[in-house]
């Protein structure tokens, strides 16, 4: 890593600065372009407090993914993107694939992201965390699956909903089931999975909540900030029968529950990499950490970062650890797999 005397200086700062408040450091003129497909209320404070901790200007370009994905590659070397933000494992590596990043070589990213949430070539970092997991009926289901494997049991045939296969998230998912159980074992689990469905796959994630309320479908397939938003502020359909909602995080005594992220990584031509990557190590300090899982109800990234109060809610769980960064290459194989056993 070639760091220039003030990156090291601010970056050392800035970790320090991460277990305290954030601190008054030197100014660093400049700015950092960050393409984003993520908004919170809670990122525009985390945004501020970099500006007046550095001196850098962020300036915010923002999109859906794919659009962001295309612009880059449009705008090619004159592109002034140095960072894309987006969520879920496969977005990122598309953009990885599609060549609008490059790696970040960072000591303290290095260091603080655990290696499971990095891309394996450093082009990107996970800063938070989802869980993708059961929600069931409690009133209609009084023994719901406690692992992904059984979601496929016969004896859940007509009861279970999901989003469609064209979904990110649900590509993830099956992703991470061909990493653990081989691509046969995964075309058995998604046809199992397939034969069980109440209805054909559609909606949002909130959509198969409201589901197991309006009693379509006693066990569904969600992240977990979804729920925890139901909790934190009304969401309808869902909010006012939350009670009747219970939820597992599957597979605690095998590998623990699915896990993706939402995460950000240096675009190819950055004109101001020294403080995009600043930028992407802020992000990893304690107090950014709190802010940017907060933001959507997510867990940190960072291992011992307090997770706020309203996802705590939901309890501690056993995380499956499985590198994303591997299961990402499984999308196309998963693709084939919804293709195979019609899940549409
Ligand atoms: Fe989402």
């Amino acid at each position: 890593m070639t760091d220039t005397p003030l990156r090291s200086a601010l970056s050392a700062t800035i970790l320090a600065a991460a277990l305290t408040a954030l601190p008054s450091l030197a100014p660093a003129d400049g700015e950092v372009n960050l393409y984003s497909s993520r908004h919170y209320d809670t990122d525009d404070r985390l945004f501020s407090d970099f500006e007046k901790a550095t001196g850098i200007t962020i300036n915010r370009i923002e999109g859906n993914a794919d659009e962001l994905i295309a612009r880059i590659k449009a705008e090619g070397a004159n592109s002034p993107a140095d960072i894309l933000m987006t969520v879920d494992t496969s977005r990122l590596t598309r953009a990885k694939n599609a060549g609008v990043l490059q790696p970040a070589e960072s000591a303290l990213l290095e260091e603080r992201i655990p290696a499971h949430l990095q891309d394996a070539e450093n082009e990107w970092f996970g800063f938070s965390q989802r869980s993708r997991i059961l929600f069931y009926s409690k009133e209609r289901m009084p023994e719901p699956p406690l692992t992904y494997a059984e979601l496929a049991d016969p004896k859940y045939k007509g009861l279970v909903c999901s989003r469609s296969s064209t979904n990110p998230y649900t590509q993830t998912l099956l992703a991470a089931m061909v990493e653990h159980l081989g691509e046969e074992g995964a075309t058995d689990w998604a046809q199992g999975v397939v034969d069980n469905f109440a209805r054909n796959p559609k909606g949002g994630d909130i959509d198969q909540l409201r589901a197991v309320v309006s009693g379509e479908c006693d066990v569904v397939i969600s992240n977990t900030y979804y729920f925890a938003r139901a909790l934190r502020k009304n969401v309808k359909g869902v909010t006012e029968h939350v009670d009747q909602i219970g939820w597992v995080f599957p597979d605690q005594d095998g590998n623990g529950a699915h896990m993706n992220l939402s995460g950000a990584g240096l675009a190819v031509n950055a004109p101001n990499k020294e403080n995009a990557i600043l930028f992407l190590e802020y992000l990893a300090g304690d107090e950014a950490q709190k802010y940017f899982s907060a933001g959507n109800d997510e867990y940190p990234a960072v291992p011992g970062v307090e997770m706020n109060e309203n996802i705590a809610q939901l309890g501690t769980f056993k995380q499956d650890e499985v590198s994303l960064s591997a299961v990402a290459e499984n999308i196309p194989t998963a693709q084939k797999i919804f293709n195979q056993v019609g899940w549409k």
